[in-house]
């Protein structure tokens, strides 16, 4: 099929984008990587009446890794940002999940931004926000505000995002000295959205007994779900941790739906493998920077 009509805007400035996103409202929709929206109008279950083309913006087009964290411009492509030595070196977490992000010629084309703003339950990239209590900075024409990840997501592909707004940058904070992280998903078939994914973070403390634990579940619920199990992992060393407890744990917070990819039951097994899997894989990470 065909996208219905609409009429194409192509700003070459953030003021400018802002101006038209300003002028169209509600109408309007940004057109990132397109490797949602263009399906989503073919599909014609997006009709919006003008799309607001953001590639030419180049000013968009940044990845700044400091020793805070990594902010990602709308128009870094999930590549290059799975590229950046900087940006894996400050945040592990963001090329651990970009790899497992659809096939590398949608990640050449695909935009962190865009993935975050679309808010797919199923997708790698909210979870990986939420994890790490990350943001994302909305701009509209005479201001801006930084969302945290917590309000961002409102429900399966909802956001805080208001009309008229751009979505200019997202941040993901950097974790403390002897942290470690991991993602761990199963798929159908590789590049396919997870049939169940768990992303976990966990810093060790001096005497390397587990300080902190977290996990972030997606395809189990509305919005990514995030789990603080430091407590039940308790502040002993990884290797003596009771990973089938905490998985229960984490099994008894989520509420999953059945679909044609799988039932409620088998996700939530799934998810309780894959917390295991992500934790202990993590807690080795850290246990590793450590030395
Ligand atoms: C075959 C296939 C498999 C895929 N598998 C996965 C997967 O396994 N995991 C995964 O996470 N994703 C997957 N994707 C989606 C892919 O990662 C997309 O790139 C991503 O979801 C959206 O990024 P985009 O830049 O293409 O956004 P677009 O498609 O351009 O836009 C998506 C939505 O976000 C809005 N938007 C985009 N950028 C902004 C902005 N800066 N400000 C305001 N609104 C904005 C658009 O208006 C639109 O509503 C897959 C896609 C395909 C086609």
């Amino acid at each position: 099929m065909k996208p219905p009509p609409f009429d194409y805007h192509g700003p070459a400035s953030l003021g400018e984008t802002l101006q038209v996103l300003a002028e169209v409202g509600p109408h309007g929709k940004v057109l990132a990587g397109g490797q949602s929206l263009i399906p989503l109008l073919n599909m014609r279950l997006a009709a919006p009446a003008h799309l607001v083309d953001i590639n030419r913006v180049a000013e968009l087009d940044t990845i700044a890794a400091g020793p805070g964290g990594v902010r990602v411009g709308a128009l870094a492509r999930h590549a290059a940002v799975e590229r950046s030595a900087a940006a894996r070196a400050v945040q592990p977490l963001l090329g651990q999940a970009l790899r497992l992000v659809a096939h590398p010629v949608i990640r050449n084309r695909g935009t962190v931004v865009g993935s975050l703003v679309h808010a797919d339950p199923s997708a790698e990239l909210p979870a990986v926000l939420a994890l790490l209590g990350g943001s994302v900075r909305l701009a509209r024409l005479g201001g801006e505000r930084e969302v945290g990840a917590a309000e961002f997501f409102t429900g399966p592909l909802e956001s805080d995002l208001a009309p008229g707004e751009l979505a200019v940058s997202a941040f993901f904070p950097a974790l403390p000295e002897r942290s470690g992280t991991a993602f761990c998903e199963v798929a159908r078939r590789h590049g396919d959205y997870a049939m169940a994914g768990v992303a976990a973070a966990v810093t060790l403390d001096e005497d390397f007994r587990i300080a902190a634990a977290r996990v972030a579940c997606v395809s189990v619920g509305p919005v990514p779900v995030v789990v603080d199990v430091t407590e039940v992992c308790g502040p002993r060393p990884a290797a003596s941790a009771d990973w089938d407890a905490v998985a229960r744990a984490v099994q008894d917070r989520i509420d999953p739906e059945e679909d044609i990819h799988a039932t409620a039951t088998y996700r939530r097994h799934l998810t309780g493998v894959l917390v295991t899997r992500a934790l202990r894989s993590a807690a080795d990470e850290a246990g590793q920077g450590a030395l």
